[in-house]
């Protein structure tokens, strides 16, 4: 039994693939360019007792997502859990927002689940069981200003969440959303915190592990009969 977790580099993916593989779940540790950080994540899962595998890819090049993730299907089968973590941010107002910016953040946190999704959900739905747990974010509930293309990309994965989860549902798979406030990681790094932290009723950051408890409890046996679901991890900041 195996989850699939993108964007296990680091951050909050990388709390997710720990705190699955110490629910009893083999790991696959997906990154992009990070490997040396992606070996240790996989290093630490090994010493907790589970198997780790590294899988390296961009989830915005199609071709190379599928080509590789036919070959871990073949060599693994289905996976019990797949967790769409990958994600950036190019935060600037939309008016000096550059196509790039627009591209890049829409290709990633978007386009990610077609190219990840895509070509493993029919195995998936074949084993007639499975968890698929994608990360949006409080951005893409309410929209943020500055983020027209963060909250698009988020919107629309809360959105894609929901319509696949009512595709699934009678084949034993549910689907949900965790949507993460301000939690500390790399991609919040440079943000004014102290000043945002004023907006959040808990009056603290979220750490990795807190969204990584609500993604081990939707992979849970006991979370079957919860799908199409956004499960906000935020300190109240969006209710
Ligand atoms: P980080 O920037 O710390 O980590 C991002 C991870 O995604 C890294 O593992 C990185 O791999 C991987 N990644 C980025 N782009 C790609 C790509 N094109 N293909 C494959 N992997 C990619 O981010 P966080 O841990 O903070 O965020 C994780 C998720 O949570 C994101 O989807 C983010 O939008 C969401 N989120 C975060 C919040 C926060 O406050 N931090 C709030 C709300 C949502 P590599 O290391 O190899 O570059």
């Amino acid at each position: 039994m195996y989850a699939f977790v993108t964007g296990a580099s680091r951050g909050i993916g990388a709390a997710i693939a720990l705190r699955l593989a110490a629910d009893g779940f083999d790991i696959v540790v997906g990154y992009r360019n990070r490997q040396a950080e992606a070996d240790n994540i996989a290093e630490r899962i090994r010493a907790g007792g589970r198997q780790a595998q590294l899988f390296a890819g961009d989830v915005t090049d199609r071709p190379a997502m599928r080509s590789a993730l036919e070959a871990l299907l073949a060599s693994r089968g289905a996976p019990a859990a797949v967790v769409l973590n990958a994600g950036i941010t190019r935060d600037c107002l939309l008016g000096m927002m550059g196509e790039d910016d627009w591209d890049s953040v829409l290709a990633t946190g978007l386009g990610g689940f077609y190219n990840v999704l895509r070509p493993i959900i029919a195995d998936i739905v074949r084993a007639r069981t499975g968890r698929i747990v994608t990360i949006a974010s409080a951005s893409g509930q309410v929209g943020n200003p500055g983020q027209v293309n963060y909250s698009a990309a988020k919107g629309g994965l809360i959105a894609a969440t929901k319509a696949l989860a009512r595709e699934v549902a009678k084949r034993g798979i549910t689907v949900n959303c965790v949507a993460p406030g301000l939690i500390e990681t790399e991609m919040t790094r440079d943000l004014p915190l102290e000043k945002m932290l004023t907006a959040v009723p808990s009056g603290r950051c979220g750490t990795p592990d807190d969204v990584a408890h609500a993604v081990s409890f939707l992979c849970s046996p006991g979370a079957g009969y919860i799908t199409g679901q956004v499960l906000g991890v935020n300190g109240g900041l969006v209710t």
